[in-house]
């Protein structure tokens, strides 16, 4: 093999990676995103290509079948709902890690032939309400900056992002920034995240009063003369309207009048159905006719400063401080992702950032604007080609009768749907209500990550006919009549679009294994079966690119900034060779896109970008029905080294050493309140499950607040996925669910026996015991509690025998100390250790699972048998707890050592002792984390 260039399959960053000839990774240093660069999980790509577990042949009810028999049936079984029950009766939920060819083909044989819109991904988990507020600000969905904005800022605001974490080599790019040039970073996050131990300064808000808080600055900036009225003139509109409600909203909540009735689309100006006809680069779009006169209209007064601070929960001063740092700081970049989507509010948090952006006239220009970073690889890829149930290809409209029959006469098909599909939490509903006949699900795990999972569960049990293309099996495979082998990241063809309109090339470096097959190549045989042969005749992934490149331009003549025409002509070794590329990039476009609305040119009939008015709606303030019960506010999220529902990274097992399993983070505060520590289990109660999580205390966490991670699944705890517990409530208009925001009830978990079991298989452990699981080099770690007594003498050992599952011939060692309740055994075969099994009534007298791990498969000398159980070989010493560098294996425990022993004062020289966070640097902020907390000693 040779060297190949291709992109990350992780994150919306869109890191190029270089796949060397020995098979390692390495970060592309050509790629413009990178430069060489890659986080813990981009540098572990390489462990992930382990085909032992991956889905090899066609599977129909579990057995295994040809191809041709899989989708023939998939036909059949489509083709007979379609025409029983009509074309609304299928649908296909997908995937932001499709490439876009495979969002192409889906999209067009489901709205362009089948004739229905209910086609949705999993995207509408991640950004659907930043798809939604630049619909309503711009006219059309489009990322106004680059990646160059991260540098060229002087002050950069992280809203409801953990960049350290979730998009970590775009926030070394920022420190990098920092430290060269003293760039202003400023995180408005409930918790004290990586990111925010980092920042300049943190604004610890109350979940959901984002909206309240922009709306504060936007009349701080009206009131301190930061509105370019000249740019607003002539380029937006809606100021006056957008100002009154940002200056009545608050006051009229705290005086108790909860939400204004305005709260209708048309009346918030979101209906942006019009669009400019002169090109959005040449700055001539816009009429000149100002509605906005400051003069005429003067802005209300802005609510006092402790009115939003108030309502936020945080300081004045330090609210105070943020709003004159963005009043007096032109070059300003607000950069937000999850915890601005996944809210009931999420469009109108979106806006009401927008909307101070385009009041200071701070878009499209070096180092300023609004800025949306995506959680997957390809989610901006998906809403090119109209991945989402409410968006036609090619970022044409529903709502456009005009677009509608371009698309259709593109496609050569009569008519498309008229109005938009199911979004992902209606779509399940639909089916577990009988709506849905047929169900094609690809690369996504909905019955883990979606909310109230247990729902969704049964929805797939209901469902007539489910198909599900994927790498591995998962628990919705576990679920599907018939389960397709999808080709995964190293052999899959085509090209992703980044965060910041980048397209890269993720090409194929080995062959998929068995019969694996591209998402492409079965939905388009799915087509060709379904009787449309020509229109799903390509001849390879190159073909439906330039087919979508194509579309783009089609009855454009600049009404859409999405626009990649110049591609359409490329050859196949031209699309093989294509170089990461930036949109829009038009027929006769001399070089990629760059930075956009600077001066105006918004894709709206009037070429004006819309401010739109957000009142506050108070939700925060008032009593929530269920908060009595529920008093805590549960936010799940993602962690540095996981992905998902860890179909890729929770087998790799130094990523697993971060964080070996998921927690409950809480408040020391609530937790000493409730009667729990760090280590106990707790019980979470929503109005949609029940689920169980060991307890981490973090200062970080505000009170009544818990944050648990969203990546375990059935696979790795028998509590099942955090999905399952969260709340089905929605943001209206982009129906991205709330999943940051459910109202929980936390109570600490009686526990008879803790235990933990170090053994070769993976089979979860049964018994009525709770688990989690922890894959190793060597085998797995699994960690448990009895919730229930465990019978004693005989009944135990039969208990203890199946749980260890060695081999028969095995040989135990055993410990006992009925005093202290401690039971230990370990199985050696062979010499070595098979298994062994650790048992104690208190959970400190089990050893620390970092000090065990090294036992599996060790040989055990005779010599050294009788200080196998003593507890010699995992002792404290030999613990070294979490690992806060996964490319090194460096632990928390090493660093902190490190630091005192060495006065160690920087990251550089931590770096240059242990070689942590010289790699990936995805530790650094975890570095700065620990140096702060530890005090070196005089010397
Ligand atoms: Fe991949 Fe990390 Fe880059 Fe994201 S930041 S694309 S996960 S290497």
């Amino acid at each position: 093999m040779t060297e190949h260039r291709t992109t990350c399959p992780y994150c919306g960053v869109g890191c190029g990676v270089v796949v060397r000839a020995d098979g390692s990774v390495a970060g592309d240093p050509a790629h413009p995103a990178n430069r060489g660069r890659l986080c813990s999980k981009g540098a572990a790509l390489a462990e992930t290509l382990d085909d032992r577990d991956r889905l090899t042949t066609p599977l129909v009810q579990g057995e295994p079948a040809s191809w041709d028999a899989a989708l023939d049936l998939v036909a059949a079984r489509f083709r007979e709902a379609i025409a029983t029950h009509g074309p609304d009766s299928v649908a296909f939920y997908l995937s932001g890690q499709f490439l876009t060819e495979d969002y192409y083909v889906a999209n067009k044989l489901m709205k362009g032939f089948i004739g229905s819109a209910n086609i949705d991904t999993n995207s509408r988990l991640c950004m659907a309400s930043s798809v939604a507020g630049h619909i309503r600000a711009f006219g059309e969905d489009v990322v106004p900056g680059v990646y160059e904005d991260f540098e060229d800022a002087d002050l950069v605001v992280l809203v409801g992002s953990n960049t350290a974490w979730c998009h970590p080599v775009l926030h070394q790019r920022l420190l990098a920034a920092r430290a060269a040039h003293g760039t202003k970073i400023v995180v408005l996050d409930p918790r004290r995240t990586a990111t925010a131990e980092g920042a300049d300064l943190h604004i610890p808000l109350a979940p959901d009063t984002d909206v309240a808080l922009f709306n504060g600055l936007l009349a701080y900036l009206a009131a301190h003369g930061a509105v370019d009225h000249a740019w607003v003139d002539r380029h937006a509109t809606g100021l006056e309207a957008t100002l009154a409600a940002a200056g009545a909203t608050a006051a009229r909540v705290m005086a108790g009048e909860g939400r204004p009735s305005t709260t209708c689309d048309a009346a918030r100006g979101e209906t942006v159905d019009g669009r400019h006809t002169a090109g959005h680069d040449t700055g001539a779009g816009g009429a000149t006719g100002a509605t906005d006169d400051p003069a005429a209209s003067p802005a209300p007064a802005p609510p006092a400063i402790d009115t939003i601070a108030a309502i936020c929960g945080v300081d004045p001063e330090v609210l105070e401080t943020f709003y004159a740092w963005f009043a007096g700081t032109e070059r300003v970049l607000t950069v937000y992702s999850q915890g601005v989507n996944q809210s009931a509010s999420g469009t109108d948090k979106v806006n009401a950032i927008v909307n101070c952006h385009l009041a200071t006239g701070r878009i499209g220009r070096p180092g300023m604007g609004p800025f949306s970073v995506t959680g997957q690889p390809n989610a901006m890829g998906g809403r090119e080609v109209g991945g989402l149930a409410n968006q036609l290809a090619a970022h044409m409209r529903f709502d456009d009768p005009d677009d509608r029959a371009a698309l259709a006469g593109f496609w050569g098909v009569e008519a498309l749907p008229a109005r938009p599909g199911l979004k992902a939490v209606e779509l399940f509903e639909a089916v577990r209500e009988g709506r849905i006949k047929a169900l094609w699900i690809a690369a996504t795990n909905p019955a883990d990550s979606l909310p109230r999972a247990a729902l969704v569960r049964e929805a797939l049990a209901a469902c007539p006919f489910v198909v599900v293309a994927d790498c591995w099996p998962t628990d919705t495979t576990d679920r599907a009549h018939v389960v397709l082998p999808a080709a995964g990241w190293s052999e899959k063809d085509g090209t992703v679009t980044n965060s910041e309109r980048r397209i890269s090339r993720q090409r194929p470096f080995r062959a998929p294994p068995g019969e694996a097959r591209p998402d492409w190549w079965m939905l388009a045989e799915l087509g060709r079966r379904l009787g449309w042969t020509e229109a799903f005749a390509w001849s390879g992934p190159a073909a439906i690119f330039r087919e979508h490149a194509a579309l783009s331009g089609h009855a454009n003549h600049g009404r859409r900034v999405f626009d990649i025409s110049a591609l359409a002509t490329l050859d196949d070794a031209g699309w093989d060779a294509l170089a990461p590329v930036r949109w829009p990039l038009p027929a006769g476009a001399a070089s990629e896109g760059g930075r956009l609305f600077a001066q105006g040119g918004f894709p709206t009939r009037d070429g004006r970008a819309r401010l739109v008015p957000t009142p506050w709606s108070g939700q925060a303030e008032r009593p929530h029905p269920a908060r009595a019960r529920r008093p805590f506010l549960l936010n799940t999220g993602r962690l540095r080294d996981q992905w998902h529902t860890m179909t890729r990274t929770g087998a790799v097992p130094r990523l697993m050493t971060h964080t070996t399993e998921p927690r409950l983070a809480l408040h020391p505060g609530d937790a000493a309140a409730l009667g729990l520590e760090t280590g106990f289990l707790a019980r979470v109660e929503t109005e949609a499950a029940t689920t169980l999580l060991r307890v981490e205390l973090r200062h970080g966490q505000r009170r009544s607040e818990a944050f648990a991670p969203m990546h375990w699944t059935d696979r790795f705890t028998s509590a099942g996925p955090i999905g399952q517990a969260v709340h089905a409530l929605r943001d209206p208009i982009s129906g991205q669910p709330a999943l940051k925001s459910t109202p929980a009830r936390i109570s600490p978990v009686p526990v008879h026996l803790h235990g933990l079991l170090l053994r070769r298989s993976a089979e979860p452990l049964g018994h009525g015991l709770h688990w989690t699981r922890m894959p190793l080099d060597e085998g797995q770690l699994f960690r448990f509690e009895a919730l229930e007594p465990l019978p004693p003498g005989e009944a135990l050992r039969d208990l203890a025998a199946a749980l260890l599952a060695t081999e028969e011939d095995s040989e135990w060692l055993e410990l006992a100390d009925a005093r202290r309740g401690v039971l230990r055994i370990a199985a050696l075969h062979d010499g070595a250790v098979e298994a062994a099994l650790f048992l104690a009534r208190a959970r400190e007298a089990l050893p620390d699972p970092a000090a065990v791990i090294p036992m599996l498969g060790a040989p055990v000398p005779d010599a050294a048998r009788p200080r196998l159980l003593a507890g010699r070989l995992y002792d404290r010493t030999a613990a070294e707890g979490p690992r806060v560098c996964a490319c090194f294996g460096v632990s928390r425990d090493a660093v902190r050592h490190a630091i005192v022993t060495h006065g160690l004062r920087d990251t550089a020289a931590i770096g240059r002792v242990l070689r942590a966070g010289t790699n990936c640097g995805s530790c650094i902020p975890e570095l700065e984390e620990i140096l702060r907390d530890v005090r070196i000693p005089a010397a």
